[in-house]
């Protein structure tokens, strides 16, 4: 199918020849005008894919706590940067601050922040949360949050950052691109020996043999590297949940999401979700070479439950008899493994020297 980006990505190839996944990806989701996000909101049971806010209330509420005790541990500063990372409708936020609500002082000293690179979410999130009487100011970018104590948090917002792509051959990593087929549709093509970028290459990867496929996340790293800059100045934690595997695995997992459907990624871009499997290996190597103190990755089944999932279930069941089942289920579809227990992952980056993060054992 041809949509206008694939038009102008078309255009684009045929002048000055294939492009990363990365390019790609970026403007199938962010060309201002006709990419993914710029046009429409696709978050919630009517639309392309349900993430965990959408499912139940009970999951901001816990990380609400969550930042709480984390803001606690801080010594309670006021004020600090309470900053939600890609926070698509505004749900997990407006959870937050309900249950925020219960914990003395911590609203009254939060500068609640929004990341955000959509126009149309940005007005989404602000539907949501200006009726709650929640003062948000809104960001295009993390480097943009002031200094100072701050709690990040980013759901789903890892698998949106673009990806490259490669693939070893005679020793050496190749850039897999997109390129034109004979009959104009977008295609894999192979590309140049990567240079300085091959240090993306995940650690656990680098001797695999010729043939095997990686992902190579600069995005990651760029986030890294700005909450270490940031995390040596002030004190600060943040807060990482996402889809992808506790060991750096080998294979493509970009993939498109449309109506609740897996879809061809290179198919009409702009009307279908783009994401690839965060590499939490990898992503806490980076974190810890830069300086970051990091905890996890966990299951999110298993973090839910730490933080008393179960017992939030029970209150809100004996407060909602006539809910019990739809919360049960909630529950179920949040932790059971085959759901979105075991896929989705949580991890915590800290500034050195604060206590342990809440629902993470062992280490700090
Ligand atoms: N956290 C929400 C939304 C997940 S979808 C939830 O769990 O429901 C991903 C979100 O990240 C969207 O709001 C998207 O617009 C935003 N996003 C993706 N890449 C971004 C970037 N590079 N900069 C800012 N926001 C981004």
């Amino acid at each position: 199918m041809s949509t206008p980006i694939a038009v102008r990505i078309a255009d684009q190839i045929r002048n000055g020849g294939p492009i990363s996944v990365a390019a790609f990806m970026t403007q199938a989701m962010f060309d201002p005008r006709d990419g993914y996000y710029a046009t429409k909101n696709p978050i919630g049971a009517g639309e392309d894919f349900v993430t965990a806010p959408a499912v139940s209330q009970m999951f901001g509420e816990l990380i609400g706590l969550w930042c709480a005790q984390v803001w606690m541990d801080m010594g309670k500063p006021v004020p600090f940067h309470l900053v939600e990372l890609g926070p698509g409708t505004g749900q997990m936020m407006s959870d937050i601050v309900r249950a925020g609500r219960a914990v003395p002082g911590f609203l009254d000293a939060a500068r609640i922040t929004l990341i955000e690179a959509s126009a149309a979410l940005k007005m989404v999130q602000g539907r949501t949360l200006t009726p709650m009487g929640i003062e948000a100011v809104w960001m295009n970018r993390i480097e943009e949050v002031p200094g100072g104590p701050a709690v990040f948090i980013g759901n789903e917002f890892l698998d949106c950052l673009a990806v490259r792509q490669a693939v070893k051959q005679d020793g050496h990593w190749h850039e897999r691109m997109v390129g034109l087929d004979d009959g104009g549709a977008f295609t894999f093509v192979m590309g140049p020996q990567l240079g300085q970028e091959a240090d993306l290459v995940p650690d656990r990867l680098r001797d695999a043999p010729d043939g095997t496929l990686v992902e190579l996340r600069p995005g990651d790293r760029q986030v890294v590297e700005v909450l270490s800059r940031r995390f040596a100045e002030y004190p600060g934690r943040a807060l990482f949940i996402d889809y992808g595997p506790a060991q750096s695995e080998a294979g493509d997992t970009f993939q498109a999401i449309r109506d609740h459907q897996k879809a061809d990624p290179l198919n009409a871009p702009g009307t279908a979700d783009l994401t690839a499997r965060v590499d939490f290996e990898q992503l806490g190597k980076s974190a810890r070479e830069s300086g970051l103190q990091t905890a996890g990755p966990v299951e999110q089944g298993d973090w839910l439950k730490a933080l008393g999932l179960e017992m939030r279930a029970a209150a809100l069941m004996r407060s909602s008899p006539e809910k019990k089942s739809v919360i049960a289920r909630q529950v179920m579809r949040l932790t059971e493994p085959d759901q979105m227990g075991s896929l989705f992952k949580v991890m915590t980056f800290s500034a050195p020297g604060l206590p342990k993060a809440p629902g993470f054992a062992g280490d700090g």
